[in-house]
């Protein structure tokens, strides 16, 4: 974990404060000392001899939580490093990441846990939390040894990317998961169903001459896994749900209160598959982009807190990797740098969404899901903080990214509404300004 040696004491003031627990967003100020928010005064001229730093009415918020990033180290450093991941990450607005073990070697190792935990300590722009693999190098036969990769700092497990498909391999993971606390993310996936696959089966699929893969893919799935959730006990998280079906199993599951929690992608949420006329690779994803009505169901799914949160999916890809035919290139979108920008220019229209349910589902929430600290914003929690306009129109360029690669369809995209930078632990990390 970094530990910033800056021992700063300043007020924030003429922000917006938004305050995801409470859902409100009020004008205020907020007191930064020792990397921790330690006053909030929610109106009136700040007293005090600390400096004030003025920032002129633009929304604080504390820092997004990323529940699901690839940051590729160890093993794929050509595509994202930890340092060039967490740097898109605070430029994206997020003071913290969890990422995934589908590394090289894969995260099923308590010795890899350490090395992630290390060279985050000394490169890192946020802060990173650890999904182990549930299984020996994500091959769905050996569950891996919990209480050491827990021991060693994961907070979670997962084989995302690949489907358990051995449904005796999963009930085992879930048992042994349940006994470390460790909550288990899913990648729902019927992988016979999809193999082949390329997009989602739609006329879309039909038209283009791509193989597709039925929502039932997922469905069946997501079926199994909330089931054995249900005879096991355990905590299910469901990664990036895309299907009208799988959101329907997933609320029926909650009512009869199995332990399950479900997160969307930005992607997932505002880009459908008839965007796939144009064969762009940087739409090819998995799960694969669905239809309108799928949109639908993900977003009523996440006002009614079936989904409990967004998490970006964040899987950078070299150019090379992609520029092959769409056959042959590798599924993955980034997130990090346009998750809020994309969310809020889709979503944001004050009647289905306000600003603040937006913030919520990046940041409590979130950190509820996998019972990670932050999100909050008060007395005693470390000043990670977001600065954001919501207003601001402003179009991606590549050359402005941090990450070290570039696979987004939005390159060229007009959005409303702008990440300025985040302090973390009190600390000014990140700034366009
Ligand atoms: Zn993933």
């Amino acid at each position: 974990m970094i530990k910033w040696k800056d021992k700063r004491e300043f007020w924030i003031t003429g922000a917006k404060l938004a305050d995801p627990e409470a859902g409100k967003i009020k004008s205020g100020s907020v007191l930064i000392q020792k990397g921790r928010i330690s006053e909030l005064a929610w109106q009136g001229a700040v007293q005090s001899d600390l400096p004030q730093l003025d920032i002129g009415g633009l929304v604080l918020s504390p820092g997004f939580i990323d529940i699901h990033t690839h940051l590729r180290e160890p093993g794929y450093e050509e595509k994202e490093t930890i340092e060039t991941g967490t740097a898109a990450a605070a430029a994206g607005g997020y003071t913290a990441v969890v990422c995934m073990a589908n590394t090289e070697p894969v995260v099923d190792d308590p010795s890899i846990v350490k090395f992630i935990l290390e060279k985050s300590a000394q490169v890192s722009h946020c802060r990173v939390y650890i999904t182990a693999a549930l299984t020996r190098n994500l091959e769905g036969v050996h569950i891996n040894e919990y209480h050491l990769l827990r021991e060693a700092g994961a907070v979670a497990l997962s084989d995302d990317g690949k489907f358990v498909v051995d449904s005796r391999v999963m009930r085992s993971a879930l048992e042994y998961a349940r006994i470390y606390n460790l909550p288990v993310i899913a990648h729902c996936e019927d992988t016979f169903l999809t193999a082949g696959a390329l997009m989602n089966e739609s006329y879309s699929s039909t038209r283009l001459g791509l193989k597709g893969t039925p929502a039932a893919a997922e469905e069946i799935a997501v079926a199994r896994d909330v089931r054995l959730a249900e005879l096991t006990g355990s905590r299910l998280h469901v990664a990036h749900v895309s299907t009208a079906g799988a959101v329907e199993l997933i609320k029926k599951a909650k009512r009869k209160g199995v332990p399950v929690t479900a997160e969307a992608s930005p992607h997932h949420l505002t880009l459908d598959d008839t965007m796939l006329e144009t064969y762009d690779r940087n739409l090819k994803v998995n799960p694969p982009l669905r239809d309108k009505k799928d949109i639908e169901a993900l977003r009523s799914g996440l006002r009614e807190g079936t989904i409990d949160c967004i998490a970006t999916d964040h899987a950078p890809h070299t150019e090379i990797d992609k520029q092959v035919e769409f056959d042959f290139a590798p599924p993955g979108i980034m997130g990090l740098e346009t998750a809020f920008a994309q969310l809020n220019t889709e979503l944001v229209d004050g009647v289905e969404f306000s600003l603040v349910d937006l913030i919520r589902l990046l940041t409590i929430k979130p950190a509820q899901t996998l019972s990670l600290p932050g999100g909050k914003l008060a007395r005693g929690e470390p000043a990670d903080l977001v600065l954001i306009d919501p207003d601001e129109e402003w179009v991606l360029e590549k050359a402005a990214l941090r990450s070290k690669s570039s696979n987004t369809p939005l390159l060229g995209k007009k959005f409303r509404g702008r990440v300025q930078g985040v302090f973390l632990e009190g600390k000014w990390e990140s700034a366009i300004l």
